[in-house]
């Protein structure tokens, strides 16, 4: 609680009374802590990756060019954290788009079994090589839905990456449609992963968050895909829900209104 006192003078009698002025600053401060942990963390995700290319740079500069093999795994390295470096401000400049509304959603007709087969096949490479099953289905009935394709196409990938980062070889993914009730369409990504523990599980939409951020920088993970997920089904008026059991498995559940056609869920 902010307080403002400011006297009231009279040209006759000086001060006369006083005006105070109550502010609620908890949220005004509550965002402002949040965009500070936001800048802090951005600062941080993008000086690891250059710390490690300096230093490999430096190796390079020092002699380890002149061994071919050594040379060779040197560059590789300053390649991987260019690309995430390069994935990170992707991410970024997507999120900012989101947040100021800059991109406005595209809907059109998409057919859902169509649209959950060919998610599953763009990932069919990585399924395989880590003999992940992966299947889907879709409750009778479910034909099509109205949405942004691209900006949809972006959370299924974002999910299913994580099923497939997060499970390990052998493992299975369903990704299915259901109809929850009459005027909305539950598309769920569950795997039978590593699980998150319950005390994460509160802040696992958070930018940046994650349950083990090595494991996930080494699968490339940038800790943003699960927040702009949830940007993205918002924008569409929907809703996002993740449930996990450790050891056992990760649901993840996009909640969409059941449009037909046109216009945006009042
Ligand atoms: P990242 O790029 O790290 O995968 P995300 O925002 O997509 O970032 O996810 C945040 C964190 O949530 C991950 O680092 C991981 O710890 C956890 N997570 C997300 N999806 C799963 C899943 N299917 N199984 C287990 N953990 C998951």
């Amino acid at each position: 609680m902010r307080v403002t006192l400011t006297p009231i003078h009279r040209r006759d009698k000086g001060i006369s009374g006083t005006i105070a002025v109550l502010q609620d600053v908890t949220e005004q401060e509550r965002l402002e802590q949040s965009r500070r942990e936001f800048v802090a963390n951005v600062s941080h995700e993008l000086r690891t990756p250059l710390t490690t290319i300096k230093s490999y740079a430096e190796a390079l500069d020092d002699g380890a060019m002149v061994e071919q093999e050594l040379g060779q795994r040197f560059v590789g390295v300053i390649r991987n954290e260019t690309e995430r470096m390069i994935r990170l401000v992707t991410d970024l400049l997507h999120l900012s788009r989101l947040d100021s509304k800059q991109s406005p959603l595209r809907r059109q007709a998409m057919n859902v079994p169509e649209m959950l087969e060919e998610v599953a096949d763009r990932f069919s490479f990585q399924l395989r090589k880590k003999s992940i099953r992966a299947t889907v289905r879709v409750e009778d009935g479910i034909e099509t839905i109205w949405l942004d394709r691209d900006q949809i196409d972006q959370v299924l990938d974002n999910l299913v990456s994580n099923a497939i980062k997060y499970t390990l070889d052998g493992g299975r993914i369903e990704i299915a449609a259901c109809r929850p009730d009459l005027t909305s369409i539950a598309i769920s990504v569950k795997d039978t992963g590593i699980g998150i523990p319950k005390k994460d599980l509160s802040r696992i939409f958070d930018r940046f968050y994650r349950v083990d951020k090595a494991r996930s920088r080494n699968m490339g993970g940038t800790g943003l895909g699960l927040s702009i997920a949830r940007e993205i089904v918002k924008a569409h008026g929907g809703s996002i829900a993740l449930d996990s059991e450790l050891n056992e498995g990760t649901t993840v559940t996009v909640t969409l209104p059941a449009l037909q056609s046109g216009g945006e869920p009042s």
